[in-house]
């Protein structure tokens, strides 16, 4: 009844694990939410006002299908700012329904039926189910102990199927970022091989150790995508604003599919992301509290012997490794919802080699990550299969 292609994605663990929490919670159960990827903090006000006079003032219809030209030239201008790159934004930018549709675009342009495109594993788990959904076959290449790419082995992976290298910097589950010279080596790989580096630059603002993490706009590449949006930084996921910057034959590639499947992005939404823009105060406030949890929740897991875990350096996940208490991930994450009413996202969700391991949030209070560590402490206690 229903297309191969349809029958063939996976649902997104994490989005199953919310609404099995949901269900706990209408049935009187308080559960600690650290599955969801989704800033806690409301929207900055002067952003919700923006939208709100556009509406006022008749800013509700279709835009140029590339994006409002304001809202363009103000992210070339912050790109300018921030990593000092030249961005026409005229032919090299596209405004899209959030950093998904983004990719969407990037590899409904770029695969075709057989195509392999290399991802790292542990990886954002949607990305496999993008590929597929083009006929293109992932090839998840498995990182280092530290979870840094190993450019050795990707080098193994690549053969003349291979259309792209998709990268997440910093990393969803795992919080770490490519340094220049790692990025610089990508980019000489993909060079080398005249391949695409497509890169997902979602949590490049959210980092503790530098205002924002390297991007593939500074290597000078001739095949590259970088997207990036404003759900996560500005605390605008609900509002479906994202971004892809590319050279203008893939744009222009990009554009036919954004003004057949979408027409244009939200009017409003754009407006007020002009003004997101400009929230530099709030960000940083919010980046502070973020690092403030993002300690507090890595002293914790120093505290607990059955935890183990990197410094993640951005974005705001943990992703301890339990392997010492299971390797079973998605047992475990079961077993924390259903006995200590925490929900986590199973390691094995981003990839084999996120196996034994669990994804922890702390886009949440101080108070319920507290109680939600003293949760999960208690019960791997005593934590049988
Ligand atoms: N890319 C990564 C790595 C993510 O973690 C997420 C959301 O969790 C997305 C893309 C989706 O972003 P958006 O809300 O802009 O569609």
């Amino acid at each position: 009844m229903f297309s191969k292609r349809a029958l063939e994605i996976q649902p997104f663990t994490v989005m199953e694990i919310l609404s099995r929490a949901k269900k706990l919670e209408e049935d009187g159960e308080k559960v600690i939410h650290l599955e969801i990827g989704e800033p806690d903090f409301p929207t900055p006000g002067e952003v919700v006002e923006e939208a709100c006079r556009a509406m006022r003032e008749g800013d509700t219809h279709y835009t140029d299908s590339r994006g409002v030209p304001e809202l363009r030239e103000a992210i070339s201008k912050h790109l300018k700012e921030s990593i000092s790159t030249n961005i026409n934004h005229q032919r090299e930018i596209l405004i899209t329904g959030g950093v998904s549709q983004g990719l969407e675009y990037v590899l409904a342009s770029l695969v075709d039926p057989g195509d392999q495109v290399i991802i790292q594993d542990p990886g954002y788990p949607c990305y496999p189910n993008f590929i597929r959904f083009f006929d293109g076959i992932p090839v998840p290449v498995p990182g280092d102990r530290d979870h840094n790419p190993d450019l050795e082995k990707l080098k193994e992976r690549i053969n003349r199927k291979t259309k792209a290298i998709l990268i997440t910097t910093p990393n969803n589950p795992t919080g770490t970022y490519f340094d220049r010279k790692t990025l610089r080596g990508l980019a000489d790989i993909a060079e080398d091989n005249h391949i695409w580096l497509i890169s997902d630059e979602i949590y490049s603002g959210l980092t503790y150790d530098a205002p924002r993490s390297p991007s593939v706009l500074e290597m000078d590449c001739e095949c590259y995508a970088m997207l990036d949006g404003f759900s996560k930084l500005y605390a605008m996921t609900g509002w479906r604003l994202g971004y892809t910057v590319a050279p203008e034959v893939l744009t222009e590639q990009m554009l036919k599919l954004q003004q057949n499947f979408f027409i244009s992005p939200s009017s409003f939404a754009q407006r007020a992301g002009v003004v997101a823009l400009a929230q530099k105060e709030r960000i940083k406030a919010m980046k502070a509290e973020f690092d403030r949890r993002r300690r507090f929740i890595l002293k914790r897991i120093e505290e607990i012997p059955e935890m183990e875990v990197n410094e993640p350096k951005g974005a705001y996940y943990v992703f301890p490794d339990l392997t010492g208490v299971t390797k079973k991930s998605t047992l475990l994450a079961n077993h924390l919802l259903e006995n200590a009413k925490v929900a986590v996202t199973p390691g094995v969700a981003f990839g084999a080699r996120g196996e034994g391991h669990i994804r922890i949030s702390y886009a949440n209070s101080m108070e319920n990550l507290e109680e939600g560590m003293a949760r999960i402490e208690n019960a791997i206690k005593d934590y049988e299969e």
